[in-house]
């Protein structure tokens, strides 16, 4: 599993802080709460990866995690070699000032726009409660990029077999009235692990690993 080199490279909150556009990455985003660190996490073999994401004063930066195969990651190859996980903090658990909401906007709509290493969306939500605005905002970003997305219903372990099917079906034909065939959906838990050998492999394709 290459996504288990994972190791934390920065924190970006203005664009001059991103790191050199030449590479692969591919971006999560989910609302607070809707299970993204877990499911970094469980892509990544680790247990603590997304935490640092999580910081109070770290809610309004892109976070990069390294995935770069050999030993030094990024740092030790061409810059068109690089490969990030990125996540984007999802909103919910911090009240922050109107203005520094508007530079962030801006800030997270010129990287979908701008960022050429960008090559995917992944968007975690709970299964109990998918396609929120918030879903829908980053969904909208990559699609109208021509980026392919692909949504994680996780905590699915929360539901029966048949109540998790149901859902994925109803978000699935959301999905395609709403964005075609551009946008992937899968049930996942990080928890339970189910899908993540699926997510991993559209993740790595993504990545051309
Ligand atoms: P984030 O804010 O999106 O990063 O969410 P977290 O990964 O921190 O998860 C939020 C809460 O949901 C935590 O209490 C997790 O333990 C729980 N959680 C996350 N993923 C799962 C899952 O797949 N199954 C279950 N049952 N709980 C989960």
């Amino acid at each position: 599993n290459p996504l288990a080199r994972a190791r934390y490279l920065l924190a970006a909150h203005t664009p001059r802080q991103l790191p050199p556009d030449g590479g692969f990455e591919v971006a999560f985003a989910g609302r607070s709460n809707a299970g993204k660190s877990t499911a970094l996490n469980a892509l990544c073999q680790q247990n603590a990866l997304a935490r640092v994401s999580k910081t109070p004063g770290r809610t309004q930066q892109l976070v990069f995690f390294d995935v770069t195969a050999g030993s030094g990651g990024a740092a030790e190859v061409a810059s068109d070699q690089a490969r990030y996980l990125v996540d984007l903090p999802g909103y919910g658990y911090a009240k922050v000032p109107k203005d520094l909401q508007a530079h962030w906007q801006a800030f997270l709509a010129g990287y979908f726009r701008n960022r050429f290493a960008l090559r995917g969306l992944v968007v975690v939500m709970d299964i109990r409660h998918p396609l929120k605005d918030y879903d829908r905002q980053m969904l909208g970003y990559a699609v109208e990029r021509g980026l392919p997305a692909h949504a994680l219903l996780t905590k699915a372990d929360k539901l029966s077999r048949g109540a998790a099917a149901n859902a994925l079906q109803a978000v699935r034909r959301e999905l395609s009235s709403a964005y075609g065939d551009t946008v992937g959906v899968q049930t996942f838990s990080g928890e339970s692990k189910l899908g993540v050998e699926e997510a991993r492999a559209v993740v790595g394709r993504w990545l051309e690993f």
